[in-house]
């Protein structure tokens, strides 16, 4: 079969023929439909210092995926033989005491598909049967392969107490925008969003926030107190890892708000934790992952109540042998999601011609 690796540790990445893997004791064969492209695979192609210390090589890259269940390993027989699903890209160890207690996205033994073990990226993947989430039939392709990233947008979201309050989203990638919709569909009474991409920012226009800022050319604090009668916001979603967005939102943060942290900063930054966290009596939460499985479940409400519409998330649809010109497409940062199709003619949409 296909499949796109690192080879070796170092820059770059390469389609190889690599033998079709066996579902072992637990796990399924899925036969991969749509697979999108993460900032996350961005990393893990240049081989950055977050990746040397992370991801392991040789190794199929890619997490977010949907695909048909084709085969069962010994004691598997849910989810049944084609049955359509997506995949939680976490694999967590079922026995530890947070994967005991209901915190299984927090589980030290986490591997991630693509990084820590082959991904997704290929014409097939095996993973543990309790990781396949079964979608409806009737589920775009393209939207159930960035559900996974869509939990972490609805996981940021749902920490914070969102229902009428003012929001602030600092970073419009994908998951950002996704957490402006989430946002809006939870309740917010006002979701405000910064970028320094024009691009980015008609996403997240498009997707429901009351107003964007650019972040390169405004001066977002006095932008955001300007729109919220010089109150500021009840709940920041920093989504950006910049050190600046995460100063200016924690500034614009009201006295006993929250703020939910998933954009990586990559390296320590420097923050006066006195005047914007402890003075104001502030709430910093750290998000990774989505929780298993209520993230899900929310997902699920709100993309069959009809709540959010991820459809204009997905600007490029793409065939898996032109791998390396989606990675450079979803590099120059004017895009949203960027979808791969094993099979071009399963394009749930028209495929991208340069
Ligand atoms: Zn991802
Ligand atoms: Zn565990």
């Amino acid at each position: 079969m296909r499949a796109i690796r690192k080879v070796a540790p170092g820059p770059g990445l390469e389609m190889a023929e690599i033998p079709l893997p066996v579902p072992g004791m637990g796990e399924v064969l899925l036969q991969v439909k749509a697979a999108s492209i993460c900032g996350t695979d961005l990393h893990v192609r240049n081989w950055d210092p977050w990746a040397a210390e992370h991801a392991v090589a040789p190794l199929t890259v890619g997490h977010e995926m949907c695909g048909i269940v084709v085969g069962h390993g010994s004691g598997v027989t849910d989810p049944p033989i084609g049955t359509l699903v997506s995949v939680e890209s976490h694999v967590v160890c079922g026995v530890c005491s947070w994967c005991r207690t209901g915190k299984g996205h927090l589980c030290p033994e986490t591997r991630i598909l693509g990084v820590h073990r082959d991904g997704v990226f290929a014409d097939f993947v095996t993973v543990p049967a309790a990781n396949a989430w079964p979608d409806p039939e009737d589920m775009p392709l393209s939207i159930a392969s960035l559900q996974e990233n869509f939990g972490n947008a609805v996981h940021t979201v749902s920490v914070p107490e969102i229902e009428g309050r003012k929001v602030l989203v600092t970073g419009c990638g994908p998951v950002g925008v996704m957490a402006v919709a989430a946002a809006k569909a939870l309740g917010a009474r006002s979701v405000y969003a910064t970028d320094v991409s024009a691009f980015r920012r008609a996403m997240a226009d498009r997707m429901g926030a009351d107003a964007t800022f650019d972040a390169s050319t405004v001066d977002v604090v006095s932008a955001v107190l300007a729109v919220t009668d010089g109150e500021g916001v009840d709940v920041l979603l920093e989504m950006s890892g910049a050190a600046r967005a995460i100063d200016n939102g924690l500034r614009l943060l009201k006295p006993g708000g929250e703020a939910a942290l998933l954009g990586l900063t990559s390296r320590p930054i420097t923050l006066d934790i006195d005047d914007r966290v402890i003075f104001k009596g502030a709430t910093l939460h750290g998000i990774v992952g989505r929780r298993l499985w209520d993230t899900w479940y929310q997902m699920r409400a709100l993309l069959r109540g009809g709540k959010v519409d991820l459809g204009p998330m997905v600007t490029h649809r793409l065939s898996l042998e032109d791998f390396d010109m989606a990675f450079d497409l979803m590099a120059s940062g004017n895009t949203g999601k960027v979808v791969l199709f094993p099979d071009p003619t399963d394009a749930d949409g028209p495929l991208y011609r340069p």
